[in-house]
């Protein structure tokens, strides 16, 4: 059985538990992703949906989105949790709030295109205008 992972808001209200089976790992630096959390990128972490579960305070939800694709923040404190992305088949959990460390780390910068000026990217991550491959990082 692969290792779960827990994670929760700011204010703790929502918590979520996910199998440490991450399938990618990048840095968003869409100007929606800047934009939803506040922050010069994203990180997030790609999985396929049935690996994840919010575990508490599901009915606190903040859905920002439809059933097959949204971004869920909690209502109460509107810590970004996950998104769910490519028609509903994958979660992207937002990195920051993971509990635990995920064996997976960001391999790439995404959406370099739409960086802030203002942000300079310092590792030696490979950057990409827009995405990885088409397909595989739908963000
Ligand atoms: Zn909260
Ligand atoms: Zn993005």
């Amino acid at each position: 059985m692969a290792r779960k992972l827990v994670g929760k808001c700011l204010c703790g209200a929502v918590q979520y538990a996910v199998r440490d089976e991450f399938v990618y790992a990048a840095n968003c630096h869409c100007s929606n992703c800047r934009r939803t959390t506040g922050s010069a990128f994203k990180p997030f972490a790609g999985i396929e949906r049935e690996k994840f579960a919010v575990s508490e305070g599901e009915e606190k939800l903040l859905i920002f989105g439809d059933s097959s694709g949204h971004d869920a923040h909690c209502g109460l404190c509107g810590s970004l949790l996950y998104s769910l992305v490519r028609e509903g088949a994958f979660v992207h959990v937002a990195m920051g709030t993971l509990a635990d460390d995920p064996s997976i780390r960001p391999s790439a910068h995404i959406f370099v295109g739409s960086k802030a000026g203002w942000f300079t990217i310092t590792d030696d991550l490979p950057q990409y205008q827009e995405h990885v491959i088409a397909g595989s990082v739908d963000e």
